[in-house]
């Protein structure tokens, strides 16, 4: 599939007119790379958010989950590298003034004015500061955190204790996380506050191949669980120089978005690298004890670590679809904003009221949308630019057999359905797949 910009406008503009999600401050005239997620935006997120959590933490018994604060000690920034590795290389073009992050240059020519003059390449680094307190001096220097696995590792020990965990066991966090990217762009993909959804794995040293084997595996099913077809997934090995200072084997799993293959999520085997040092900058020993071995040792770590943003973005690219004569978002139904739709044919008749019985049961566990204005089939249109799975009608014959019309978005397939059973049909349709 070659790149396609048009698609990526066509997204842009469907979130935008649909609520899904909008340029921030925008009434200011929108503030650059960042974004605000609208009501069904912000619901398409929660659910994804949602998914990942259960699918790690209720499916595995041996991992917990953690929400740590976004401001920490400073010399945990010094401990893990950020502060003396977290950098980009910029250059500038001397004629237009553009800025880029080297590594991203397909040539030495500039991708805006075309010229071949660029300043030498300084490291820039990606940590946005602040200052705790009023004074604003070196010593109340803090930072934002630029990923959520560091309120994990500091916490290893809190929770090994507290909740009484054997290694192997994980970790899983999600939450806000902000690098001040030189270069952000295609909409949601690469901006400067964005969220996380990581799971970190401690384990015994001897059991990293096969650990991150396994990760490795269970993060790529969990794209397809979500709908993602495998050929727009794909698994790219770190080589070399591309490997970060703490990973010995790394991973991306890469999904071709309208722009290209790109990054969706990191799994790395970060050994005893962070443990070992958060144990040297803050003198507390980290040590796990066996107590059937009786060995004691600083686990290593697999580190799977996703961007929910470019989840959601991915999710938007894989369901946008355009047919003969309509628009339609094709999400998986378990994660689309509004699950059921409910339309009485008329707005009279006792119509609206076997509406209102069966939205008052079937909110309880789904997203209800009600629409009972303009014609069947302009109301089923608008449901299919927002993905929605199921629209059910409410005729006059509802008022006689008890049965509604349920349509499916996909297939545009209708079926005549009992309300009574319409509960458990939708249930089976909507739940989690987890496993
Ligand atoms: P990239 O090479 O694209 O800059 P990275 O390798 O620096 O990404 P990681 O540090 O491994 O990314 O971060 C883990 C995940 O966090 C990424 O796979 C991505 O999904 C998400 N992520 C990282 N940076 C951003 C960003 N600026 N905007 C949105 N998501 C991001």
């Amino acid at each position: 599939m070659k790149p396609d910009g048009s698609k990526m406008e066509k997204i842009v503009s469907l979130c935008k007119r649909r609520g899904i999600v909008f340029p921030s401050s925008e009434i200011y005239g929108g503030l650059n790379s960042c974004y605000d997620y609208g009501p069904l935006g912000a619901e398409l997120k929660r659910k994804v958010k949602n998914f990942w959590w259960q699918s790690m933490t209720q499916v595995h018994s041996n991992i917990v989950g953690l929400d740590s604060s976004i401001l920490m000690h400073p010399k945990i920034w010094e401990a893990s590298g950020h502060i003396s590795n977290f950098t980009d290389p910029l250059v500038d073009c001397k004629k237009c003034k553009s800025r880029f992050r080297q590594d991203h240059l397909q040539s030495d020519t500039c991708p805006n004015c075309g010229a071949k003059d660029f300043t030498e390449a300084r490291n820039f680094n990606l940590m946005f500061k602040t200052f705790m307190g009023p004074v604003e001096n070196q010593g109340n220097e803090i930072f934002l955190r630029p990923e959520t696995a560091q309120g994990i590792y500091v916490n290893y020990q809190n929770v090994l204790q507290s909740y009484r965990q054997k290694v192997p066991f994980g970790i899983a966090q999600i939450g806000k996380a902000f690098r001040n990217e030189i270069t952000p762009g295609n909409f949601i993909f690469r901006t400067r506050e964005f969220e996380q959804m990581e799971m970190q794995y401690f384990i015994h040293p001897s059991q990293d191949d096969e650990s991150i084997t396994r990760w490795k595996e269970i993060r790529f099913a969990w794209y397809e669980k979500l709908g993602i077809s495998k050929e727009n997934l794909r698994l790219h090995k770190h080589e070399g120089n591309e490997l970060a200072h703490y990973a010995k084997e790394a991973y991306d799993i890469e999904y071709q978005f309208p722009f290209g293959w790109s990054e969706l999520e990191g799994i790395h085997n970060r050994t005893d690298f962070d443990l070992q040092r958060h144990q040297k900058y803050s003198g507390k020993n980290l040590q796990y004890f066996d107590e059937q071995s009786k060995e004691k040792y600083i686990p290593y770590i697999i580190e799977t670590s996703a961007g929910c943003d470019r989840s959601i973005l991915c999710i938007l690219s894989e369901a946008y679809t355009e047919e003969e004569d309509r628009v339609l978002m094709k999400f998986a139904p378990f994660i689309a904003p509004i699950q059921v739709a409910i339309m009485p044919l008329v707005k009279k008749d006792g119509l609206p009221d076997i509406a209102d019985d069966l939205s008052k049961t079937l909110r309880k566990r789904h997203s209800i949308f009600r629409d009972d204005s303009g014609s069947i089939g302009r109301r089923y249109r608008r449901q299919d630019e927002v993905g929605t799975p199921f629209c059910i009608t409410i005729d006059y014959e509802s008022k006689e057999d008890h049965c509604v019309t349920l349509r499916e978005r996909d297939s545009m397939e209708q079926i005549r359905i009992r309300i009574d059973d319409l509960e458990n049909h939708l249930q089976e349709k909507l739940e989690f797949p987890l496993d």
